[in-house]
């Protein structure tokens, strides 16, 4: 796709801005240099990008409370005449953010008391969620863990990862592992394939999974010589984060095709995000050019209640209307999930358009995303029990002892809330 503002026939797009007209290519295209000259102050920032003194003013006021960073690649995508622009949108503090709107939180998904020990968030009962660094490469505005991207500077000392390795290694029920943070890829690469040989050497972990917006926000860091590092690590998912398809440069899509033809699985996540992609149209489009590139949405988060990013909050319905634009109407591949990550703790929650209409003992009425309606038979035989499903049910948990699933098996009636015993005892 062509950038509208951006010439990027040319691959030398970013040499609009002032400031890196002669920077050499070999240059451009390395992380480490993109990584020394990332900006994070007004002042560098108004060097690159047209600011007026009451735009400083704003990103001065903002910096003390959360972090800003942002690497020259991205940058250079930011349309320098669009105050909409999604890059800068989500790049460049506004006084916005200092705006504290009643219910929101330091930490919305109450993940620090679902810690069991320091970086190890372990909320569904066969998976954890490891934050290996408190460090990113660009800060999102919206960011949930803004209270964690700030206060932890660095990645993890030997102690630290000695203290999730030992966790994860007394916990047989955990199969499936998020190298998470901040950005797991901001590590260096000698330090993460210590961590991850590790992980990978405790022998209930089945899969492990690197959370990194890199490909979006600094898209040389996945290097061929990376790709083959990562790839001894299979089963391994990479999960990432573009949210316009703007984000979808030349060199973004290198590092998306360059991962899954290293064999791996490169899955989407994006926030739902006011004035940035909160329009059916441009998630069609992103759905479909990440599906392109074989990148599968996975998710679409509604965005949480962090301090001061309540101006990204959309209505719940807009995601719905979302979906609703997507199912059906394209491939159901680039139809992802949207869910709500609960406050409080209660973990993501998907919500979709209503597709069952009505049921009988006999018939379920269904509509399609067109809005016709039809009805489906109930069988007459109901007995759906498997010979095989007690042979290849192994280790706790159960499936069937947790959960509204337990309320599905005969021999449980209800879920009682605790508040509710409280009360009545
Ligand atoms: C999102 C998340 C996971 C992974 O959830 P999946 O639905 O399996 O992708 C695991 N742990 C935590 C704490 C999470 O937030
Ligand atoms: S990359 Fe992820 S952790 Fe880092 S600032 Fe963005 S949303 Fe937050």
């Amino acid at each position: 796709m062509r950038l509208p503002y951006v010439d990027n026939t040319n691959p030398l797009y970013y040499q609009r801005f002032q400031p890196w007209r002669d920077v050499p290519r070999s240059d451009w295209d390395n992380w480490k240099w993109q990584l020394q000259h990332t900006i994070s102050n007004p002042e560098q920032l108004a060097e690159i990008l047209p600011l007026t003194e009451e735009a400083k003013e704003r990103v001065r006021h903002t910096l003390p409370k959360y972090k800003f960073a942002v690497a020259p690649y991205y940058l250079s995508l930011v349309d320098p005449n669009n105050p909409e622009c999604p890059i800068r949108l989500q790049s460049i503090p506004t006084e916005a953010e200092l705006h504290i709107e009643a219910g929101e939180m330091d930490d919305p998904l109450a993940e620090d008391t679902d810690m069991p020990v320091p970086n190890v968030v372990h909320r569904y009962p066969d998976r954890v969620l490891v934050t290996i660094t408190g460090v990113c490469s660009m800060y999102c505005r919206f960011c949930t863990r803004r209270r964690f991207v700030m206060d932890k500077e660095g990645h993890k000392e030997r102690n630290e990862v000695d203290v999730i390795c030992n966790y994860i290694g007394s916990h047989p029920e955990i199969r499936d592992v998020i190298l998470s943070g901040g950005d797991a890829l901001m590590m260096g690469t000698t330090m993460l394939v210590e961590i991850m040989s590790r992980i990978r050497a405790i022998p209930h972990v089945e899969i492990l999974r690197i959370a990194s917006k890199i490909p979006c926000v600094l898209p040389m860091r996945i290097t061929d010589e990376l790709v083959t590092t990562l790839k001894r690590f299979k089963p391994l998912y990479f999960m990432t984060h573009f949210n316009h398809p703007y984000e979808l440069t030349p060199e973004a899509k290198i590092a998306c095709e360059r991962l899954v033809d290293g064999g791996i699985p490169v899955m989407n996540q994006s926030v739902l995000l006011r004035k940035i992609n909160s329009d059916a149209a441009i998630m069609k489009k992103l759905m479909q050019e990440l599906l392109a590139l074989r990148v599968k949405p996975y998710y679409i988060y509604q965005c949480d209640l962090s301090e001061g990013i309540g101006h990204f909050r959309t209505p719940v319905g807009k995601g719905i209307e979302i979906i609703e634009s997507l199912r059906g109407h394209t491939s159901g591949l680039a139809v992802p999930e949207f869910v709500i990550d609960v406050p409080g703790g209660g973990g993501k929650i998907p919500v979709a358009p209503h597709y069952l209409i009505s049921q009988s003992d006999k018939k379920v009425v269904v509509r399609n995303y067109e809005g016709f309606i039809s009805t489906y038979p109930q069988p007459t035989l109901t007995d759906c029990t498997c010979s095989t499903a007690k042979a290849v049910e192994t280790g706790p948990p159960s499936l069937h002892e947790h959960g509204v699933a337990r309320l599905l098996h005969e021999d449980s009636i209800s879920i009682e809330p605790h508040e509710t015993r409280d009360a009545l005892h």
